[in-house]
């Protein structure tokens, strides 16, 4: 049985190629970018109800300033695989859950498709969703995103579903 934790390792390479699907699709992830994407807390992932368990340990997600943006630059780019909002400089952080630590925001972005049977990166039971928001934060023992890439506990991803 497989255990789920809320803490996901989005995938975060920029700047390469890659799909979902075809010659650089899911399948050849780990290939193509093995220090990022050969581990075992891979995106994307099918949540399957039915091997899913709870568990009592986790504790809420605790969320610091997130109603308070004054003074933070933001920057929207589209990436080529998503629309993306970069935080400059912000005090918008998250811990709790089973994250071990504090993360701070240093993006947020959009997986969408073309009509509402696809988009998003994540499925529950096999059923895409039309849009799915990753809000990417870094651990704050590392300082910044770039320097805390190469570690297991650098990102904590928030996903969330739309309809
Ligand atoms: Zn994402």
């Amino acid at each position: 049985m497989r255990r789920f934790s809320p803490q996901m390792i989005c995938l975060y390479v920029t700047g390469a190629e890659w799909t979902y699907t075809g010659e650089h699709g899911v399948d050849q992830w780990a290939k193509d970018f093995p220090s990022y994407c050969s581990g075992q807390s891979q995106s994307p992932i099918d949540l399957e109800a039915s091997q899913v368990t709870y568990d009592s340990d986790l504790q809420p997600f605790t969320f610091s300033n997130f109603d308070n943006t004054n003074g933070i630059t933001w920057t929207l780019l589209n990436n080529g695989h998503a629309a993306q909002v970069s935080i400059g400089s912000g005090t918008m952080q998250v811990s709790g859950g089973s994250l071990g630590g504090t993360y701070q925001v240093a993006q947020f972005h959009f997986h969408w498709g073309s009509d509402s049977t696809k988009g998003s990166e994540h499925t529950v039971n096999g059923l895409a969703y039309p849009m799915e928001l990753h809000i990417v934060c870094f651990n704050t023992k590392y300082g910044n995103l770039g320097d805390s890439l190469a570690n297991p506990d650098a990102l904590a991803v928030l996903g969330f579903f739309f309809e």
